[in-house]
Protein backbone atom coordinates (compact mmCIF):
# COMPACT_ATOMS: atom_id res chain seq x y z
CA UNK A 1 0.00 0.00 0.00
CA UNK A 2 1.59 3.44 -1.21
CA UNK A 3 0.27 6.66 0.74
CA UNK A 4 0.58 9.34 -2.08
CA UNK A 5 0.82 12.74 -1.09
CA UNK A 6 -0.33 16.28 -2.41
CA UNK A 7 1.99 17.97 -4.67
CA UNK A 8 2.23 20.97 -2.51
CA UNK A 9 3.01 18.58 0.67
CA UNK A 10 6.18 19.61 2.98
CA UNK A 11 8.53 17.57 5.00
CA UNK A 12 6.17 18.03 7.80
CA UNK A 13 3.10 16.71 6.11
CA UNK A 14 5.51 14.03 5.30
CA UNK A 15 6.38 13.43 9.21
CA UNK A 16 3.07 13.71 9.99
CA UNK A 17 1.96 10.61 7.85
CA UNK A 18 4.46 9.00 9.36
CA UNK A 19 3.72 9.40 12.57
CA UNK A 20 -0.17 8.56 11.81
CA UNK A 21 1.25 5.23 10.77
CA UNK A 22 3.40 4.97 14.05
CA UNK A 23 0.06 5.25 16.15
CA UNK A 24 -1.75 2.70 13.93
CA UNK A 25 1.60 0.20 14.98
CA UNK A 26 2.90 0.63 11.35
CA UNK A 27 6.17 1.61 10.09
CA UNK A 28 6.34 3.99 7.01
CA UNK A 29 8.97 3.82 4.27
CA UNK A 30 9.33 7.10 2.49
CA UNK A 31 10.48 6.49 -1.19
CA UNK A 32 14.03 7.86 -1.90
CA UNK A 33 13.39 11.16 -4.38
CA UNK A 34 9.44 10.31 -5.17
CA UNK A 35 7.87 13.55 -6.65
CA UNK A 36 5.02 13.59 -5.47
CA UNK A 37 5.93 12.25 -1.81
CA UNK A 38 5.34 8.66 -1.87
CA UNK A 39 5.27 6.79 1.80
CA UNK A 40 4.95 2.74 1.64
CA UNK A 41 3.12 1.06 4.35
CA UNK A 42 4.76 -1.60 5.97
CA UNK A 43 3.80 -4.45 7.25
CA UNK A 44 -0.05 -4.04 7.19
CA UNK A 45 -2.03 -4.99 10.45
CA UNK A 46 -5.62 -4.96 11.95
CA UNK A 47 -5.09 -1.36 13.20
CA UNK A 48 -4.68 -0.16 9.84
CA UNK A 49 -6.81 2.41 9.22
CA UNK A 50 -7.41 3.65 5.28
CA UNK A 51 -10.15 6.31 5.94
CA UNK A 52 -8.08 8.01 8.88
CA UNK A 53 -4.99 8.30 5.84
CA UNK A 54 -7.34 9.06 3.28
CA UNK A 55 -8.90 11.72 4.92
CA UNK A 56 -5.80 13.43 6.44
CA UNK A 57 -5.41 16.75 5.23
CA UNK A 58 -2.41 16.20 2.70
CA UNK A 59 -2.91 12.41 1.58
CA UNK A 60 -3.70 12.67 -1.93
CA UNK A 61 -5.20 8.90 -2.17
CA UNK A 62 -4.12 5.64 -1.82
CA UNK A 63 -2.24 3.36 -4.23
CA UNK A 64 -3.00 -0.60 -3.89
CA UNK A 65 -0.73 -3.08 -4.87
CA UNK A 66 -2.23 -4.17 -7.95
CA UNK A 67 -2.29 -0.65 -9.39
CA UNK A 68 1.40 0.22 -9.04
CA UNK A 69 2.17 1.99 -12.34
CA UNK A 70 1.96 5.76 -10.98
CA UNK A 71 4.67 7.82 -13.47
CA UNK A 72 4.09 5.83 -16.31
CA UNK A 73 0.49 5.40 -15.65
CA UNK A 74 -2.01 6.44 -18.32
CA UNK A 75 -4.76 8.47 -17.20
CA UNK A 76 -8.31 8.30 -19.23
CA UNK A 77 -7.69 10.87 -22.23
CA UNK A 78 -4.08 10.83 -22.23
CA UNK A 79 -1.96 11.22 -24.77
CA UNK A 80 1.35 8.93 -25.39
CA UNK A 81 3.95 11.40 -24.10
CA UNK A 82 6.20 12.15 -26.70
CA UNK A 83 10.05 11.93 -26.11
CA UNK A 84 12.76 13.89 -28.05
CA UNK A 85 14.66 11.40 -30.50
CA UNK A 86 17.91 14.42 -31.18
CA UNK A 87 16.69 17.41 -32.54
CA UNK A 88 14.94 16.46 -35.45
CA UNK A 89 12.46 13.67 -34.64
CA UNK A 90 10.65 11.95 -31.76
CA UNK A 91 8.47 9.14 -30.81
CA UNK A 92 5.08 9.54 -29.70
CA UNK A 93 4.09 11.58 -32.10
CA UNK A 94 1.94 10.66 -35.30
CA UNK A 95 5.27 10.05 -37.29
CA UNK A 96 6.29 6.50 -37.04
CA UNK A 97 9.79 6.89 -35.21
CA UNK A 98 12.48 4.54 -37.51
CA UNK A 99 15.83 3.96 -35.26
CA UNK A 100 18.47 2.05 -37.51
CA UNK A 101 22.20 0.65 -37.36
CA UNK A 102 24.65 -2.00 -37.02
CA UNK A 103 24.79 -3.62 -33.73
CA UNK A 104 28.15 -2.82 -32.97
CA UNK A 105 30.38 0.79 -34.08
CA UNK A 106 33.07 -1.14 -35.99
CA UNK A 107 35.08 2.11 -38.03
CA UNK A 108 34.15 5.16 -38.51
CA UNK A 109 34.14 4.35 -42.00
CA UNK A 110 31.70 1.54 -40.83
CA UNK A 111 29.42 4.01 -39.24
CA UNK A 112 29.68 6.78 -41.58
CA UNK A 113 28.75 4.50 -44.39
CA UNK A 114 25.40 2.83 -42.64
CA UNK A 115 24.69 6.42 -41.19
CA UNK A 116 24.31 7.72 -44.89
CA UNK A 117 22.19 4.32 -46.11
CA UNK A 118 19.91 5.12 -42.92
CA UNK A 119 18.91 8.61 -43.31
CA UNK A 120 18.25 8.71 -46.82
CA UNK A 121 15.45 5.26 -46.63
CA UNK A 122 14.22 7.78 -43.96
CA UNK A 123 15.55 7.02 -40.18
CA UNK A 124 15.33 9.07 -37.69
CA UNK A 125 18.17 7.86 -35.47
CA UNK A 126 21.32 5.95 -35.76
CA UNK A 127 21.73 3.57 -33.23
CA UNK A 128 25.26 2.00 -32.55
CA UNK A 129 27.07 -0.18 -29.85
CA UNK A 130 30.13 1.18 -28.53
CA UNK A 131 29.84 -0.39 -25.01
CA UNK A 132 28.41 -4.29 -26.07
CA UNK A 133 27.09 -6.64 -23.68
CA UNK A 134 28.21 -9.78 -25.03
CA UNK A 135 27.73 -13.43 -23.83
CA UNK A 136 31.04 -14.40 -24.01
CA UNK A 137 34.13 -12.83 -22.40
CA UNK A 138 36.08 -13.39 -25.16
CA UNK A 139 33.86 -11.79 -27.82
CA UNK A 140 34.67 -8.34 -28.99
CA UNK A 141 33.09 -6.00 -26.62
CA UNK A 142 32.96 -2.54 -28.40
CA UNK A 143 35.17 0.54 -29.29
CA UNK A 144 34.13 2.25 -26.18
CA UNK A 145 34.68 6.01 -25.87
CA UNK A 146 36.28 5.66 -29.78
CA UNK A 147 33.04 4.34 -31.20
CA UNK A 148 31.07 7.36 -29.40
CA UNK A 149 32.82 10.01 -31.00
CA UNK A 150 32.28 8.11 -34.29
CA UNK A 151 28.51 7.85 -33.87
CA UNK A 152 29.58 12.06 -32.89
CA UNK A 153 30.79 12.31 -36.20
CA UNK A 154 28.14 10.45 -38.17
CA UNK A 155 25.44 12.32 -36.51
CA UNK A 156 27.01 15.66 -37.41
CA UNK A 157 27.20 14.75 -41.32
CA UNK A 158 23.54 13.01 -41.06
CA UNK A 159 21.14 14.71 -38.13
CA UNK A 160 20.67 12.03 -37.15
CA UNK A 161 19.86 11.03 -33.08
CA UNK A 162 22.35 8.87 -32.00
CA UNK A 163 21.04 6.02 -29.38
CA UNK A 164 23.73 4.17 -27.91
CA UNK A 165 24.03 1.45 -24.99
CA UNK A 166 25.42 2.14 -21.81
CA UNK A 167 26.22 -1.00 -20.05
CA UNK A 168 26.99 0.50 -16.49
CA UNK A 169 26.62 3.09 -14.11
CA UNK A 170 30.33 4.26 -14.40
CA UNK A 171 29.84 5.19 -17.95
CA UNK A 172 26.07 7.00 -17.41
CA UNK A 173 28.30 10.51 -17.60
CA UNK A 174 30.35 9.55 -21.08
CA UNK A 175 27.48 7.86 -22.82
CA UNK A 176 25.28 10.81 -22.39
CA UNK A 177 27.88 13.23 -23.35
CA UNK A 178 27.83 11.82 -26.68
CA UNK A 179 24.60 10.12 -27.31
CA UNK A 180 21.13 11.85 -27.75
CA UNK A 181 19.46 8.44 -26.00
CA UNK A 182 20.95 6.09 -23.43
CA UNK A 183 19.76 2.18 -24.34
CA UNK A 184 19.59 0.31 -21.48
CA UNK A 185 19.58 -3.56 -23.08
CA UNK A 186 17.60 -6.60 -22.24
CA UNK A 187 20.45 -7.98 -19.55
CA UNK A 188 20.21 -4.89 -17.87
CA UNK A 189 16.71 -4.13 -17.11
CA UNK A 190 17.00 -5.52 -14.12
CA UNK A 191 20.24 -2.94 -12.67
CA UNK A 192 18.28 -1.18 -10.58
CA UNK A 193 20.83 1.05 -9.64
CA UNK A 194 21.73 1.85 -13.77
CA UNK A 195 18.05 2.53 -13.98
CA UNK A 196 18.17 5.15 -11.10
CA UNK A 197 21.60 6.44 -12.38
CA UNK A 198 19.82 6.81 -15.77
CA UNK A 199 17.08 8.52 -14.19
CA UNK A 200 18.98 11.05 -12.95
CA UNK A 201 21.08 12.67 -16.19
CA UNK A 202 18.81 14.22 -18.45
CA UNK A 203 19.12 12.53 -22.06
CA UNK A 204 15.85 9.88 -23.03
CA UNK A 205 16.07 6.53 -22.25
CA UNK A 206 15.55 3.66 -24.63
CA UNK A 207 14.69 0.90 -21.95
CA UNK A 208 14.80 -2.39 -23.37
CA UNK A 209 12.76 -5.30 -22.23
CA UNK A 210 14.22 -8.41 -20.66
CA UNK A 211 14.00 -11.49 -22.23
CA UNK A 212 12.52 -13.00 -19.09
CA UNK A 213 10.41 -10.00 -17.34
CA UNK A 214 6.60 -9.78 -17.47
CA UNK A 215 5.30 -6.48 -18.86
CA UNK A 216 4.44 -5.22 -14.73
CA UNK A 217 8.74 -5.99 -14.29
CA UNK A 218 9.04 -3.72 -17.59
CA UNK A 219 6.79 -0.95 -16.64
CA UNK A 220 8.26 -0.86 -12.80
CA UNK A 221 11.91 -0.64 -14.10
CA UNK A 222 10.49 2.16 -16.23
CA UNK A 223 9.38 3.89 -13.19
CA UNK A 224 12.79 3.35 -11.30
CA UNK A 225 14.14 5.69 -14.31
CA UNK A 226 11.02 7.81 -13.75
CA UNK A 227 11.04 8.24 -10.05
CA UNK A 228 14.35 10.15 -10.35
CA UNK A 229 12.68 12.76 -11.77
CA UNK A 230 13.54 11.47 -15.82
CA UNK A 231 10.22 11.27 -17.41
CA UNK A 232 11.61 10.62 -21.08
CA UNK A 233 11.24 6.89 -21.05
CA UNK A 234 10.74 4.81 -24.50
CA UNK A 235 9.95 0.79 -23.80
CA UNK A 236 11.18 -1.42 -26.98
CA UNK A 237 9.73 -5.11 -27.18
CA UNK A 238 13.01 -7.22 -28.23
CA UNK A 239 11.48 -10.59 -27.97
CA UNK A 240 11.17 -12.86 -24.67
CA UNK A 241 13.14 -16.14 -24.53
CA UNK A 242 10.27 -19.46 -25.09
CA UNK A 243 11.29 -22.72 -25.95
CA UNK A 244 10.59 -22.34 -30.13
CA UNK A 245 13.70 -22.68 -31.91
CA UNK A 246 13.00 -21.13 -35.23
CA UNK A 247 13.15 -17.66 -34.21
CA UNK A 248 16.14 -16.15 -31.76
CA UNK A 249 13.73 -14.87 -29.24
CA UNK A 250 9.84 -14.84 -29.72
CA UNK A 251 8.44 -11.34 -29.84
CA UNK A 252 5.72 -10.36 -27.88
CA UNK A 253 3.84 -8.03 -30.04
CA UNK A 254 0.55 -7.81 -27.71
CA UNK A 255 2.44 -5.83 -25.28
CA UNK A 256 2.05 -3.09 -27.98
CA UNK A 257 -1.61 -2.60 -27.37
CA UNK A 258 -1.31 -3.96 -24.08
CA UNK A 259 1.17 -0.95 -22.60
CA UNK A 260 -0.92 1.66 -24.91
CA UNK A 261 -3.68 0.50 -22.74
CA UNK A 262 -2.34 0.64 -19.28
CA UNK A 263 0.86 3.37 -19.74
CA UNK A 264 1.28 6.61 -21.54
CA UNK A 265 4.90 5.37 -22.56
CA UNK A 266 5.75 5.68 -26.16
CA UNK A 267 6.78 1.99 -26.89
CA UNK A 268 8.73 0.90 -30.06
CA UNK A 269 9.67 -2.70 -31.48
CA UNK A 270 12.95 -4.46 -32.09
CA UNK A 271 12.42 -6.78 -34.93
CA UNK A 272 15.80 -7.79 -35.39
CA UNK A 273 16.58 -9.17 -31.90
CA UNK A 274 12.83 -10.30 -31.59
CA UNK A 275 12.82 -12.92 -34.19
CA UNK A 276 16.66 -13.39 -34.75
CA UNK A 277 16.12 -13.88 -38.74
CA UNK A 278 16.25 -11.41 -41.79
CA UNK A 279 13.15 -12.21 -43.36
CA UNK A 280 11.20 -12.13 -40.62
CA UNK A 281 11.96 -8.30 -40.06
CA UNK A 282 9.96 -6.55 -42.59
CA UNK A 283 6.98 -8.74 -41.95
CA UNK A 284 7.31 -8.23 -38.27
CA UNK A 285 7.93 -4.54 -38.55
CA UNK A 286 4.90 -4.37 -40.46
CA UNK A 287 2.98 -5.53 -37.60
CA UNK A 288 4.46 -3.75 -34.74
CA UNK A 289 3.36 -0.66 -36.69
CA UNK A 290 -0.09 -1.88 -37.56
CA UNK A 291 -0.75 -2.69 -33.77
CA UNK A 292 0.03 1.10 -32.54
CA UNK A 293 3.52 0.75 -32.19
CA UNK A 294 5.65 4.55 -31.84
CA UNK A 295 8.55 2.65 -33.60
CA UNK A 296 11.58 0.69 -34.63
CA UNK A 297 14.57 -0.27 -33.81
CA UNK A 298 16.15 -2.01 -36.11
CA UNK A 299 19.83 -3.88 -37.00
CA UNK A 300 21.39 -2.45 -40.75
CA UNK A 301 24.94 -3.00 -42.00
CA UNK A 302 26.40 -2.18 -45.23
CA UNK A 303 27.61 -5.83 -45.51
CA UNK A 304 26.17 -8.15 -42.99
CA UNK A 305 27.76 -10.45 -44.12
CA UNK A 306 30.98 -9.40 -42.85
CA UNK A 307 29.31 -7.55 -39.46
CA UNK A 308 31.26 -8.36 -36.32
CA UNK A 309 28.43 -9.12 -34.17
CA UNK A 310 24.68 -10.18 -35.18
CA UNK A 311 25.21 -10.57 -38.93
CA UNK A 312 22.52 -13.48 -38.85
CA UNK A 313 19.66 -11.11 -38.27
CA UNK A 314 21.22 -7.80 -39.91
CA UNK A 315 19.77 -5.99 -43.14
CA UNK A 316 21.68 -4.40 -45.74
CA UNK A 317 20.88 -0.81 -46.61
CA UNK A 318 18.50 -1.98 -49.60
CA UNK A 319 16.99 -4.44 -48.08
CA UNK A 320 16.00 -1.60 -45.02
CA UNK A 321 15.08 0.92 -47.88
CA UNK A 322 12.34 -1.98 -48.97
CA UNK A 323 11.31 -2.65 -45.45
CA UNK A 324 10.65 1.11 -45.11
CA UNK A 325 8.45 1.46 -48.54
CA UNK A 326 6.68 -1.04 -47.05
CA UNK A 327 5.61 0.36 -43.94
CA UNK A 328 3.91 3.10 -45.96
CA UNK A 329 0.39 1.42 -45.74
CA UNK A 330 0.62 -0.24 -42.07
CA UNK A 331 1.52 3.27 -40.71
CA UNK A 332 -1.22 4.91 -42.91
CA UNK A 333 -3.82 1.86 -41.52
CA UNK A 334 -3.01 2.80 -38.33
CA UNK A 335 -3.88 6.43 -38.80
CA UNK A 336 0.29 7.50 -38.60
CA UNK A 337 2.80 8.72 -40.51
CA UNK A 338 6.66 7.50 -41.79
C1 LIG B 1 21.38 -4.68 -28.97
O1 LIG B 1 20.45 -3.84 -29.04
O2 LIG B 1 22.31 -4.78 -29.79
C2 LIG B 1 21.27 -5.67 -27.90
C3 LIG B 1 22.34 -6.24 -27.37
O3 LIG B 1 19.99 -5.92 -27.60
P1 LIG B 1 19.30 -6.63 -26.36
O4 LIG B 1 19.73 -5.84 -25.16
O5 LIG B 1 17.84 -6.49 -26.67
O6 LIG B 1 19.78 -8.05 -26.33
MN1 LIG C 1 22.57 -6.74 -31.70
Amino acid sequence: MLVVLKPESTAEHRDQVLRCLDEMELRGYVVDGARPMLVEVLGINGHFDRVRLEQSPMVDRLVDRDQPVLAAGREEGDQTQVVPLGAHASLGSRRIGVIAGPCSVESEDQILRIAAGAKEAGAGGLRGGAFKPRTSPYSFQGHEEQGLAFLAKAREQTGLAIVTEVLSCEHVDLVSQYADVLQVGSRNMHHTPLLTAVGRQSKPVLLKRGWSATLEEFLFAAEYIMLQGNRNVILCERGIRTHEKYVRNTLALAVVPEVKRISNLPIIVDPSHGTGQPHLVAPMSNAAVACGADGLLIEVHHDPSRAWTDRHQTLDIAQFQSLMRGLEPFAEAAGRGL
